[in-house]
């Protein structure tokens, strides 16, 4: 459902280019649980943007479930991503001064959809991450795992096949990172897809794949007896 075919995307600053991403070359079937593991500065972002049809490649081909998506302008490029795609950050990204229920609300405010509509389609998001017991508080009044859930609620509410997290449990102790992965594997088997960016071989693990990044080239970590090299 994705495929990436040698995709090249290089910066220029003040004359000097940097080659992030060279000649990549990515499958990833719906359904699969993937982990995209590299040291910082290894393309882990660049790839993210790429595949969140957040920033265009300089060249090679991108088929998000069979839409071309590297011929697409920056309007067709937002509608897709909205469509297909579910965002999950490391630091949460929700707005401070609306509650739990009301930051999950927000991607359907352009729906089209009424207010009771969308309030009950956020519970059951704030639901399926075990979270309704909290929906009218605060992110401050929550812990950060309990933001992270909301955040992957709201990534959900507009019922995205693809789940993209750029290191989802990067701002939370082991314990909390357990239980958010734990809820984004219950996700993958819910039948989504799930894409974990990040750089801690602990997490990395979790999933039911990995591949590796390493000054913009992948390498695909082999099947069980796979061993991931500490990055
Ligand atoms: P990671 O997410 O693994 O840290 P990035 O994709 O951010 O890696 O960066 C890959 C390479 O591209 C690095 O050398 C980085 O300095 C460079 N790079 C990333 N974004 C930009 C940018 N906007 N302008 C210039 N260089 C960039
Ligand atoms: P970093 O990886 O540097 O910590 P973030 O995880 O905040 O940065 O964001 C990763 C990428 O996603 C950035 O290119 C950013 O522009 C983009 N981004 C951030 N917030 C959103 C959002 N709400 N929706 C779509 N894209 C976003």
């Amino acid at each position: 459902m994705i495929s990436i075919e040698n995709m090249v995307k290089s910066y220029t600053i003040g004359g000097e280019t940097v080659t992030a991403l060279h000649r990549v070359s990515l499958q990833i079937e719906t359904g699969e649980f993937l982990a995209i593991i590299g040291p910082s500065g290894s393309g882990k972002s660049t790839l993210m943007n790429m595949i969140g049809c957040l920033d265009k490649p300089d060249s090679g081909n991108y088929l998000l479930e069979g839409n071309k998506v590297n011929n697409m302008n920056d309007n067709q490029l937002a509608k897709i991503r909205n469509k297909k795609i579910g965002f999950i950050f490391q630091n949460f990204n929700l707005l401070p001064k609306l509650s739990a229920i009301q930051n999950v609300e927000l991607p359907l405010l352009y729906s089209g959809m009424n207010q009771s509509e969308r309030r009950k389609i956020a519970e059951s998001c704030l639901e399926k991450v075990g979270l309704l017991e909290r929906a009218n508080h605060l992110p401050t009044q929550l812990s950060g795992g309990q933001q992270q859930r909301v955040a992957i609620a709201r990534a959900l509410v507009c019922n995205p096949p693809i789940l993209l997290a750029d290191e989802p449990t990067g701002a939370l102790d082991s314990k909390t990172s357990k239980e958010i992965m734990g809820v984004i594997k219950q996700l993958n088997e819910q039948g989504r897809t799930i894409i974990v960016i990040t750089h801690d071989l602990s997490i990395a693990n979790q999933a039911k794949r990995v591949v590796q990044i390493n000054d913009g080239k992948l390498t695909e970590k082999g099947g069980k007896e796979r061993e991931v090299s500490s990055v």
